[in-house]
């Protein structure tokens, strides 16, 4: 089974608007999904912080510590969709930061639950 990590939108989750990381993309993960073609495994979730510079030496922590190297990477809807949006980084440039670093392909979404 393909495995993913997660990461969502710190500024975000920490508002609680009824979901920031509790069960949406989860549940596309498990189902396959949304942005998910099948059920994946979640390997990590990781929770962006602002400004966000901190996000590639995390994802690599998870990496290390789980001891899993994640076939993808999603970047959270609640991220790519956020309305107004990330003031430090879009998520295009989110991505080729994190694929530059990682070599892992990263995939814009989660899900389009509601
Ligand atoms: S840097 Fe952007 S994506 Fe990361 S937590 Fe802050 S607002 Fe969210």
């Amino acid at each position: 089974m393909e495995k993913v990590a997660v990461i969502g939108c710190g500024a975000y989750m920490d508002s609680g608007y009824g979901c920031p990381g509790e069960w949406r993309c989860l549940k596309a993960a498990n189902l396959g999904e949304g942005n998910f073609k099948k059920p994946v495994q979640v390997v990590a979730f990781v929770k962006c912080e602002c400004p966000g510079r901190a996000l590639v030496p995390t994802i690599g922590m998870a990496m290390k510590l789980s001891e899993v190297k994640p076939d993808k990477i999603h970047l959270s809807s609640c991220l790519v969709n956020a309305k107004p949006g990330c003031p430090y980084s879009s998520p295009e440039e989110f991505a080729t930061i994190l694929k530059g670093n990682t070599g892992i392909e990263v995939v814009q979404g989660t899900h389009d639950y509601h």
